[in-house]
């Protein structure tokens, strides 16, 4: 090798990010990263431009929390690293592995903030919102930068990850035998975490003192990609199971063990709960009343051994991977040593079959216009046909009515609004599943949900993406509106026609308003694989405010 040969910053972090497995960018270019883009392409990696730095994260969150390899997202400075910030925020608080990396500008302006182009201090405003956040000052520095980012963004409970890089860097040349040597080819990036034998053994007497356990499995779950160990702890024991929203599909939802349709009472009763990658946040009433009773003993499984006592006291914490603490608790279980109770089992599939019977009614109606349980009843029927499909999903009763409507057969295959319930989230993790799991993509879209994100639909057409949106379109936030003025908070402009966006951009657009058409438009679209749009007309009048979260929504007095 000719030693004084030169390279430069944005040849070192396309070679770090590719020496340590990287294949895929989502990003929006601009200054001063449209270079580092175009290099990793032409270098082999597989750059995928939005429209949206937010959709970009989202899809790079997303990536990684489904092929546990941090997804990377890549922004200019200033501005775009905040629109990017949200995703990054939302990657974090959701445990998603992810590496935002933003160009900046020149430190010595930014510092003295004398106004420069996009002048931001990023790398300390990310740091409330990430696991870590790195700033990269010198181009012999970057490999040990990106390892150190994949570090803290896979190891442990995951998260997003910052790190800045000054254009300074990235357009700073060196030689290629010296940037060569500063490469960092990471090592066991996200180490197995082996819990204490002694918390094995006190988790596994207390399940053997229960008479009315249950297990609830939450995204963490399905992030440690512990399936096995997982289904066969669940049918060893007989113990009844939970799926938070993401952890659907882990075991299949029409398994006999699930008792998701029975939600409220299993809680409610439950004397023992194993808690496995599920925090008792908000989504889980923070293990408190009236959902819980307060005589309720936990078994938490989780790698962060803060999680711990955040919001009841838990009887058995087994902190540690989840596949290492499952595996270590089938290992040292005996056999017929938990028994949940016949009677527990019976009261548990007698409510079941009760909620699932008063369901079947209102699924079964066929109204004209369409409401939430109607139209998804025909959405659940197509997709029960193609358990491959990934479903994303958000709005507020979208998103409540579909958790509760679709069935999933298949881990990792439901993506939703996650810990933060937010809306946005939509096309990015629409593509970001398209992208790594090269099935197609069903997203069901509240219209405003949509609206968050809805010109990645030009992306979605660009690459060719096999992802299928339906607009849930009542043509408001919660409801529909009369427009008047001015327009009301929640309205929009009625019968919008969402398929005709689709078209602009050379996708297919489906308008439909009764369930055989809503059944055809979706068989046909996730047949074809290719960009398409259902503007799925329902009642303007279906949905209530703030879903069913509506104990959440102060009122003034104002609204009847
Ligand atoms: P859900 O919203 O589905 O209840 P949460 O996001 O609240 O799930 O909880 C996920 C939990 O899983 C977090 O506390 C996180 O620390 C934990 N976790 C993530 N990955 C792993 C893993 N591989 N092993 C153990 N725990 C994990
Ligand atoms: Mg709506």
């Amino acid at each position: 090798m000719d030693s004084s040969a030169m390279t430069d910053g944005f040849h070192l972090v396309v070679d770090a990010l590719k020496l340590n497995g990287i294949d895929t960018i989502y990003g929006v270019a601009g200054i001063p990263i449209t270079d580092l883009a175009r290099l990793a392409q032409a270098e082999g990696l597989r750059y995928v431009g939005f429209r949206h730095e937010q959709s970009a994260g989202n899809a790079a969150a997303i990536a990684g929390y489904l092929t546990q390899k941090p997804g990377i997202c890549l922004t200019v400075s200033g501005p775009g690293f905040l629109n990017g910030m949200v995703a990054l925020a939302n990657a974090t608080t959701n445990c998603f592995p992810m590496i935002l990396i933003s160009g900046s500008s020149d430190r010595a302006i930014v510092d003295l903030e004398q106004g420069d182009y996009e002048e931001l201090d990023q790398m300390n405003a990310a740091k409330p919102f990430a696991k870590a956040a790195f700033r990269i000052n010198k181009p012999q520095d970057i490999g040990i930068g990106v390892a150190r980012a994949i570090h803290a963004a896979v190891s442990g409970r995951p998260g997003g990850v910052y790190l800045d890089l000054t254009a300074a860097v990235l357009g700073a040349t060196l030689e290629v035998d010296t940037a060569q040597k500063s490469l960092v080819k990471v090592v066991d990036p996200a180490p197995r975490q082996i819990p204490d034998p002694e918390s094995i053994s006190r988790a596994l007497d207390l399940l053997a003192s229960a008479k009315r356990p249950l297990i609830i499995l939450g995204k963490g779950a399905a992030y440690a990609q512990a399936d096995k160990e997982i289904r066969t702890f669940i049918e060893t024991t007989g113990i009844p199971f939970l799926p938070m929203s993401m952890a659907k599909g882990l075991l299949p939802d029409n398994h006999v063990q699930s008792v998701a349709a029975a939600r409220s009472f299993a809680i409610g009763q439950a004397d023992v709960v194993v808690l496995i990658g599920a925090r008792l946040n908000w989504l889980l009433s923070h293990g408190k009343g009236p959902l819980w009773s307060e005589g309720t003993q936990y078994v938490q499984i989780d790698i962060s051994p803060t999680e711990i006592d955040s919001n009841r006291p838990i009887a058995a914490p087994v902190v540690g991977d989840i596949k290492s603490a499952v595996g270590a608790l089938l290992a040292a279980l005996q056999s017929d040593q938990i028994q949940p109770t016949a009677a527990w089992l019976d009261a548990l599939a007698q409510h079941k079959q009760k909620n699932i019977d008063r369901m079947a009614a209102r699924l079964n109606a066929d109204p004209n216009p369409m409401n939430f349980s109607s139209a998804l009843r025909a959405v659940r029927d197509v997709l029960a046909r193609r358990p491959d499909v990934y479903v994303v999903n958000e709005g507020a009763n979208t998103l409540d009515f579909a958790r509760n409507i679709i069935d999933m057969y298949e881990p990792r295959k439901r993506l939703d609004s996650g810990t933060w319930g937010i809306m946005g989230i939509g096309m990015g993790y629409a593509i970001g599943a398209a992208i790594v799991g090269d099935k197609p993509v069903v997203a069901v879209e509240g219209d405003s949900a949509f609206g968050f994100s809805g010109m990645e639909i030009e992306t979605i057409c660009r690459y060719h993406l096999p992802v299928i949106i339906v607009v849930f379109n009542n043509g408001g936030i919660y409801q529909g509106d009369k427009i008047g003025t001015p327009p009301s908070p929640t309205g929009f402009v009625p019968n919008a026609r969402y398929d005709k966006l689709m078209e602009a951009f050379g996708g297919t657009g489906h308008h439909v308003d009764d369930t055989l058409s809503l059944t055809k438009a979706l068989s046909d679209a996730i047949e074809a694989g290719r960009p398409a749009l259902i503007n799925c007309v329902i009642d303007p009048t279906a949905g209530t405010e703030s879903g069913h979260i509506q104990s959440l929504n102060p009122k003034s007095g104002l609204s009847k």
